[in-house]
Formats: C-alpha cells, sequence, structure tokens
C-alpha cells in the first residue's frame, strides 16, 4: 500500500519540486494551497504524513499544525524558510514533528 502524504504549501513551484520528487519516490501527494483547505482534506481522509508550509495565506501554518495535533498523531514535517523562527516548545505535543528550513533560510 502507497503512502499517503498531504503537502500543504501555497508555493506553487515549490509544491510541485516537493510532489514530483515524493511521486517519485513511491508516496501519493496530495496537496493543498491553503491551510484551511488541508485541514479539510486531512479531516476527511487518511494521511500518512503531512509536510506543512508556515507561511500560508488563510492562516498561520502553526495553526494548522496545532488543529491537526489535537485530533490526530500523524507526523508533520514543517517546511519553512524561517529557519530563525522562534517557536516555542508548548506549541508541539510529543508526536513527531521536525522542522525542515529549506536552503534558501540557510543562505540568509
Ligand atoms: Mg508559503
Amino acid at each position: 500500500m502507497t503512502d499517503r502524504i498531504l503537502l500543504i504549501e501555497d508555493d506553487p513551484r515549490l509544491a510541485e519540486m516537493v510532489k514530483t520528487y515524493l511521486d517519485g519516490a513511491g508516496f501519493h501527494v496530495t496537496v493543498a494551497r491553503k491551510g484551511a483547505a488541508g485541514l479539510a482534506l486531512e479531516k476527511r481522509e487518511a494521511f500518512d504524513a503531512v509536510i506543512l508550509d508556515l507561511t500560508l495565506p488563510d492562516m498561520d501554518g502553526l495553526d494548522v499544525c496545532r488543529q491537526i495535533r489535537a485530533r490526530a498523531a500523524t507526523p508533520i514535517l514543517m517546511l519553512t524558510r524561517a529557519a530563525s523562527r522562534s517557536i516555542a516548545s508548548s506549541d508541539w505535543s510529543s508526536a513527531p514533528t521536525i522542522t525542515w528550513a529549506s536552503r534558501s533560510s540557510r543562505a540568509s
């Protein structure tokens, strides 16, 4: 059975790049371009992992993370350019969450 990944990312180029890579690695990737759309998908369908952008047009990615965490232990990988952003430990539960800073953030 193919692992299903929900990618919540508003940047179309980045979303396409990540989707293409993960599809090629054998995952089934569903893309949502806004936080609310991602939350709706996450409620309706079963995903093995979520890749979540912190900067979304309609809501803060951390709020999306909190809402998913309130009802599911699905692993969440945070995709962000805001490498220096301070994230309080209270924002995270014991369920797996990984922060992944993009290359552009490290260069700045
Ligand atoms: Mg974004």
